[in-house]
């Protein structure tokens, strides 16, 4: 009997899946499944941490798949070998998926459709995954954005999202299900050592899970989102990243979920924080390669060190500047860190310590829950210099004056940085100054003096601008 694949990737969810919705829409029995592939070598596995969420995820996926009458099918390989094989199997129409846009992905998706194609099976992408496709955005020349506000003003100029769709009721099954791998048998979440107590202390992962953070934040945090995002000890983002990165929550849902409540200057401003997701897959988009090379191509010539010990320092937090260690380690523990605390870590690493960003970038998408191809390539450019529309290299942040600015009672490293919990707010961000003075096997002396880092920072980049 004939049947349509859903073929889920970064979009584990029921609701507003147009995927999903097309293969009911079908009229066959539907097959939904999900392909672990570490073998393409144009595409990107997840990271550790993202390992631990995407169990998490489809096992919830699963369920809800159950309460559907239907299931998850788990295979594991090339995706492109694992689903043509799969639709021969299956005797498939149609394969759906909703699209995503690294350039690696892209072309493997344009591979498997023609290799569909040679066998009969039709092959339908949909847009699930962001507000506004790249290519619906240009300028009037027709060209990619390069800078944000241009950007987004484009976009708001565009009819707003619509509403999103319901979650099926029912999803018709096929008289015998295909082979599916077992879940446990992937064994994606951490073992020998199982480090990952902190992000099941943290986290919700899947669908409920995702509906009930972003409730959370609209009904406590929205209000005083334009204030206190800034913030990191305020808890007053609303930590949507890692349910947004696997597709378990739509932007299209967080957009009217957001609006619906009434527009102030705190939901314009939440909106624009969903607009720098869509710049920064508008830059992966038109400009593939965003993840490994730098945007500006001056920065190739930039000399980086490769000082493994503070490289070493930084993952651990032990650089000695409290906001970073904090940052550092509420990545290590919970998967997640604060939006203005990633750039003063990254500025610490790229232009104190002068280590590339592809480093900190690897570091980042193997231990945060949220790792996203677009947001992180972008995000790690926009603090080291080198990316569209960034922050200009000779904006240096000071990490004492950004902690005493942003973490002014000094919470946010007591929590994290839990030996320097008895300083006082006028200490706790130069520690080296509190008196009596801290054992460094306690804490650390600072690795690097901040304002001979940035004298030798500023120093590098004259001599790029010199050579280019
Ligand atoms: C060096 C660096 C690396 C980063 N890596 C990632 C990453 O791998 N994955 C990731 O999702 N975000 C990344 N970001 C962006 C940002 O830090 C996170 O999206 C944000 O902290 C997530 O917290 P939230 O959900 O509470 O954000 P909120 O403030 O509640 O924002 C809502 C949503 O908007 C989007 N968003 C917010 N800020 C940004 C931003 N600056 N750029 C792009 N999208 C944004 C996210 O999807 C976020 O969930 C990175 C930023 C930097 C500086």
């Amino acid at each position: 009997m004939p049947s349509s694949i859903v073929w889920f990737r970064n979009d584990l969810r029921l609701a507003d899946n147009p995927a999903l919705i097309a293969g009911l829409g079908s009229g066959h029995p539907v097959v939904p499944v999900y392909v672990l592939d570490e073998e393409t070598e144009s595409t990107r596995p997840p990271g550790a941490a993202a390992r631990w969420w995407l169990h998490h995820s489809l096992q919830s996926l699963d369920a809800f798949l159950h309460a559907l009458g239907s299931r998850l099918i788990l295979r594991r390989g090339p995706a492109e070998q694992v689903i043509a094989a799969l639709a021969a199997e299956c005797d498939a129409r149609t394969v759906y998926w909703n699209r995503v846009y690294d350039q690696g992905s892209r072309e493997r998706d344009t591979r498997l459709k023609q290799a569909l194609s040679r066998r009969s099976v039709a092959a339908e992408s949909l847009k699930a995954n962001l507000l506004f496709e790249p290519w619906e955005v240009t300028t009037q020349a027709g060209a990619p954005f390069k800078v944000f506000t241009a950007f987004w003003r484009a976009c708001r100029n565009l009819p707003s999202p619509g509403q999103p769709l319901p979650a099926p009721k029912r999803l018709p099954a096929p008289e015998a299900w295909p082979a599916s791998d077992r879940l446990a048998a992937w064994r994606l979440p951490p073992s020998a050592p199982d480090w990952s107590g902190g992000l099941g202390a943290s986290w919700a992962p899947g669908e409920a899970g995702a509906s009930a953070r972003l409730v959370a934040f609209l009904d406590e945090a929205m209000a005083r989102y334009r204030e206190a995002r800034d913030m990191p000890a305020a808890d007053a983002t609303s930590r949507l990243s890692p349910h947004i990165a696997f597709g378990e929550i739509s932007a299209r849902q967080i957009w009217r979920a957001a609006t619906a409540r009434g527009h102030s200057a705190a939901t314009e401003k939440f909106l624009a924080e969903l607009g720098w997701r869509e710049f920064a897959y508008h830059l992966l988009f038109h400009f593939g390669d965003l993840g490994q090379r730098n945007f500006r191509s001056e920065f190739d010539a930039f000399p980086w060190s490769n000082d493994g010990t503070a490289v070493e320092a930084w993952r651990r937090g032990r650089t000695g500047y409290p906001i970073v260690d904090a940052g550092m380690r509420q990545l290590w523990t919970t998967g997640w860190m604060h939006n203005r605390v990633r750039m003063i870590v990254a500025s610490f690493l790229t232009k104190d310590l002068l280590i590339d960003w592809r480093v900190g970038e690897k570091w980042f998408w193997d231990t945060l829950v949220d790792a996203d191809p677009a947001n992180n390539a972008a995000g790690w450019q926009w603090v080291a210099g080198s990316g569209a529309d960034a922050q200009p290299y000779f904006r240096i942040f000071n990490p004492v004056l950004q902690g005493e600015k942003f973490d002014p009672t000094g919470d946010y490293v007591r929590r994290w940085v839990p030996e320097l919990a008895g300083l006082p707010a006028e200490t706790i961000h130069r520690p080296w100054t509190a008196e009596p003075a801290l054992p460094p096997d306690i804490y650390p002396e600072p690795i690097v003096d901040h304002a001979v880092a940035r004298t030798r920072a500023l120093e590098a980049f004259r001599g790029l601008r010199r050579a280019s």
